[in-house]
C-alpha cells in the first residue's frame, strides 16, 4: 500500500472544507450534517469537529455498498434511512468519495423529495474520470486518479477502515 495522503494533510483540508462551508452559510444558522455509512463515519467526525462553534446536528443513512468487490454494481439499495425529518433545514450530505456518482445521485434524490430548505453536498474525495453520472458536489476535499483507496473510513470488504490516512491498493486497480 502506498500513501495517498498522510493525516496531517487530511486534516489540513478538512479544516479549509469548514471554512469555506462555514462562510457559504449565515453566521450562527445551524447545519445539518447527514453522514452516509458506513465510508464517511471518520471524515463526519473531523468535519463536524472543524465547524464548531456552528450549531450542528448530525443524522445518519445506509446504502448498500459493493461489497468484497471494488467496482461498481450500479444499483444502490436503501439499508438504513433516517432518523430525523429534514424539512426546512440547511442539509449537507457527508460522503467519502464519489466515483461513478450513482450512489450520491440517488440519496440527493431521497432527500430533496423530503423537502430540506437547502441540500449540498461534500465528498471528502472524487474519481471525476469514473463519473456515469453527473452529481452535483458543492465541497470537494480532493480530487484523485481511477485507483482503489483505503483508509480513513474506507474499505476492502471491511478492511482498513480505521487507518488514519488514505492509502493506493495498487494491486487491485
Ligand atoms: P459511486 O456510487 O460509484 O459514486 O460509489 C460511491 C461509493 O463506492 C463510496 O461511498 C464508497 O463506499 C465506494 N467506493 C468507490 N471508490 C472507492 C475506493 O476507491 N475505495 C473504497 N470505496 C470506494
Amino acid at each position: 500500500m502506498t500513501t495517498l495522503f498522510t493525516a496531517e494533510q487530511i486534516n489540513a483540508r478538512i479544516h479549509q472544507l469548514a471554512s469555506e462551508i462555514d462562510a457559504s452559510y449565515p453566521s450562527g444558522a445551524p447545519l445539518h450534517l447527514v453522514a452516509v455509512l458506513k465510508g464517511a463515519f471518520v471524515f463526519l467526525s473531523d468535519l463536524a469537529r472543524a465547524l464548531a462553534p456552528r450549531p450542528v446536528t448530525l443524522d445518519f443513512i445506509a446504502v448498500s455498498s459493493y461489497g468484497a468487490a471494488t467496482k461498481s454494481s450500479g444499483e444502490v439499495r436503501l439499508l438504513k434511512d433516517l432518523d430525523a425529518p429534514l424539512q426546512g433545514r440547511d442539509v449537507i450530505i457527508v460522503e467519502d468519495i464519489v466515483d461513478t456518482g450513482l450512489t450520491l445521485s440517488y440519496l440527493q434524490d431521497v432527500m430533496r423529495a423530503r423537502d430540506p430548505k437547502s441540500l449540498r453536498t461534500a465528498c471528502l474525495l472524487s474519481k471525476p474520470s469514473r463519473r456515469k453520472v453527473d452529481v452535483q458536489v458543492e465541497y470537494i476535499g480532493f480530487e484523485i486518479e481511477d485507483k482503489f483507496v483505503v483508509g480513513y473510513g474506507l474499505d476492502h470488504a471491511g478492511q482498513f477502515r480505521h487507518l488514519p490516512f488514505i492509502g493506493i491498493q495498487d494491486d487491485l486497480t
